[in-house]
């Protein structure tokens, strides 16, 4: 016989420390870039590495150059 679990049967996706969004991959990151590029006037966003979680970021900091 088996136990029926109640909904909570999945098991808990990884929870990222940080409260950003997180991509698992470059690519995925790019792809959301790409999209935010389409829909709004962003400059400068830019995926990064996170070396708290291990996942991509997006920033739209841009690096103040020049002035
Ligand atoms: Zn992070």
């Amino acid at each position: 016989m088996k136990y029926t679990p109640s909904k909570r049967e999945r098991s808990n996706p990884i929870e990222p420390p940080c409260r950003k969004e997180a991509y698992f991959t470059l690519e995925d990151a790019q792809d959301m870039i790409r999209h935010i590029n389409e829909t709004r006037v962003t400059k400068n966003i830019r995926a990064y590495r996170c070396d708290v979680c291990g996942f991509w970021h997006l920033t739209s900091r841009g690096k103040q150059e020049g002035a």
